[in-house]
């Protein structure tokens, strides 16, 4: 978290752990959608992101969490976060995602975000 020196006009204005939450989302202006939206050679505009996608990495047998991630991310891949017919595939490696539309699938999804430690796409670059 990078280091922030508010100012205030009013010393009343009290502080709370919810700022730090608003000031994230400040940080947010003209920062696109991290997310895929369409394939690269279509060229669309991202939308500019409203919100994070966080996600707490952590060693599986120690249950530690040791780091955490956060995604900007806009209002439509919000939406489909929420929507249960999508699935989102991300890879906290490359940073590459995948939008999978359930219906399509014969696979049983029991979560909406799929966190994947390498992908196809990780393993091509190397
Ligand atoms: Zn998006
Ligand atoms: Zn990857």
């Amino acid at each position: 978290m990078p280091n922030f020196n508010l100012k205030y006009n009013n010393d009343n204005i009290s502080i709370d752990a919810n700022i730090n939450q608003y000031i994230a989302k400040l940080e947010l202006l003209n920062e696109p959608c991290h997310l895929k939206h369409a394939p690269e050679y279509m060229n669309i505009k991202i939308p500019l992101a409203v919100d994070y996608l966080c996600q707490y990495l952590g060693f599986n047998k120690s249950h530690n969490t040791t780091e955490s991630i956060r995604i900007p991310i806009c209002k439509e891949c919000l939406k489909g976060l929420y929507d249960k017919n999508w699935v989102l595939v991300y890879c906290i490696t490359c940073n590459s995602s995948q939008w999978i539309w359930k219906p399509n699938t014969f696979i049983e999804f029991n979560t909406d975000v799929i966190w994947l430690d390498k992908c196809p796409k990780c393993k091509e670059e190397k």
